[in-house]
């Protein structure tokens, strides 16, 4: 890099699926000569992506783009909040520009405008095959679609992201085998609705053949998860709504192509609140389900996500969540307080929970949630697991297990530092020692 070429602040903020955003942002910036530098100091503007999902994310969000027109003043929003230009200008008019989510031209434009492109470009050459990775180098999001076709009530990604928009599966698998070459060795697929991937083509697309590498394969979420299962790296898919045809997928993590581990959120329970929430309803049918996906890959990690105090949901449909945490025996769980978001159909809806019931309920479901999970770690204990390596320092190891998707699940932490000699990325057998409620300890 050079001190004549233009800089260029970015701050990211949200999700993994807004971090891709911020990886094709910055790729396109490197592309086009402009250096990333991490401070407003010397930047010749400073690009905001923002989240808008919940309330504190808006505020969040809002936060930084203060920080950034006071550090800095040449400001240029987008991302998710940037779908409600009004509310950013009403606290922040002096900001340059504002666009939406996935808007990747649009800045690019916007850049060009307020900081000229470099003429002689040198530094294109510097980025690197696979583009610019905000994760470390061993693993990369891939994001497979844009959107959601799905009007959950408390949810505004449809409004900000629009309906669901599937890359075509040549290009995702080229992006995906760029990254394995550049030494990618786990791929996190994510959306806001993985299962969906395809679905917005017409059945004569979905069903076409299509070549890649000189395999003929199909337009849809099967062929692409079994073409991705033989690039010989770890596959993990994220956000799976609960549709019929997820069931396919198991066998694909019984045979090792895909990580059996499964991030499917299920929101609730309680057939009403489900109903409420539009997600599918039948909760003993999703017992079923698990049941025999247990069956065919015993090893299947399940993670979910789930809502409590959503408007209407009475003690007894909480009772009904508890009931099946207490049979599904989920490995990993997540749950959030409904928290009402300006736009969500569920924001104005009768019967809103007060704050210290959410509260308390919260605190129910997690306390059960964290036995259940200590219990499953528990039968860990003393098996012998692959870790993929995170973390060296001189204080240990880290890494995670097939059950671990980096940043939201726990951790293995491996003791016997000295006398192993592993690289960051390395998948290594461990044994299981030791286990609490989140992670995992062991030797090998
Ligand atoms: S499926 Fe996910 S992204 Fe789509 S509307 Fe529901 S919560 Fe929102």
């Amino acid at each position: 890099m050079t001190s004549s070429a233009p800089n260029i602040g970015f701050i990211s903020l949200g999700c993994p699926k807004n971090l891709v955003d911020s990886e094709r942002i910055l790729t396109e910036l490197r592309s086009d000569g402009y250096n990333i530098i991490p401070s407003y100091e010397n930047a010749d503007l400073v690009i905001v992506n923002t989240c808008g999902f919940i309330d504190s994310a808006v505020q969040e969000s809002l936060e930084a783009i203060g920080e950034a027109l006071e550090e800095n003043g040449k400001v240029i929003v987008t991302g998710c909040l940037g779908a409600k230009e009004d509310r950013i200008r009403e606290v922040h008019p002096k900001v340059l520009e504002v666009t939406g989510p996935h808007s990747y031209e649009a800045v690019m434009t916007q850049v060009h405008k307020y900081v000229p492109k470099p003429e002689y470009n040198p530094y294109t050459a510097l980025v690197p095959k696979q583009g610019v990775k905000l994760t470390p180098k061993h693993y990369a999001y891939l994001k497979i679609s844009e959107g959601c076709d799905h009007r959950c009530t408390f949810c505004i990604i449809p409004s900000m992201r629009g309906d669901l928009d599937s890359r075509s599966i040549t290009q995702v698998l080229d992006e995906a085998k760029r990254l394995v070459d550049a030494g990618v060795k786990e791929l996190l697929i994510v959306s806001q609705d993985t299962s969906a991937y395809a679905l917005d083509q017409s059945k004569e697309v979905q069903n076409k053949t299509v070549f890649w590498n000189g395999m003929p394969i199909k337009n849809n979420l099967m062929s692409l998860c079994e073409q991705l299962g033989k690039l010989g790296v770890w596959v993990r898919l994220h956000y799976v709504y609960p549709y019929p045809h997820v069931d396919d997928l198991i066998p694909l993590m019984a045979e090792g192509k895909l990580l059996p581990y499964l991030d499917i959120p299920l929101q609730h329970a309680s057939p009403k609140v489900l109903k409420a929430m539009k997600r599918p309803g039948s909760i003993d049918r999703t017992l079923e389900r698990i049941k025999k996906w247990r069956e065919i890959c015993p090893e299947l990690t399940l993670r979910s996500t789930f809502i409590v105090g959503f408007p209407g949901e009475t003690e007894e449909d909480f009772q009904l969540l508890l009931d099946f945490l207490k049979e599904a025996q989920l490995d990993r769980v997540g749950c959030f307080k409904f928290s009402p978001v300006e736009g969500a159909v569920a924001t104005d809806m009768p019967d809103q929970v007060p704050e210290d019931v959410k509260e308390e309920r919260f605190h129910r479901f997690m306390q059960l949630q964290q036995e259940i999970s200590a219990q499953r770690l528990q039968q860990k204990v003393g098996k012998i697991l692959s870790v993929i390596i995170d973390e060296i320092d001189e204080e240990g190891i880290i890494g995670r297990s097939m059950a671990d998707a980096p940043e939201i699940d726990g951790v293995v932490y491996i003791d016997n530092v000295s006398q192993i000699d592993v690289k960051v990325g390395q998948i290594i057998q461990v044994e299981i020692t030791q286990a609490d409620e989140y992670d995992l300890w062991g030797t090998c």
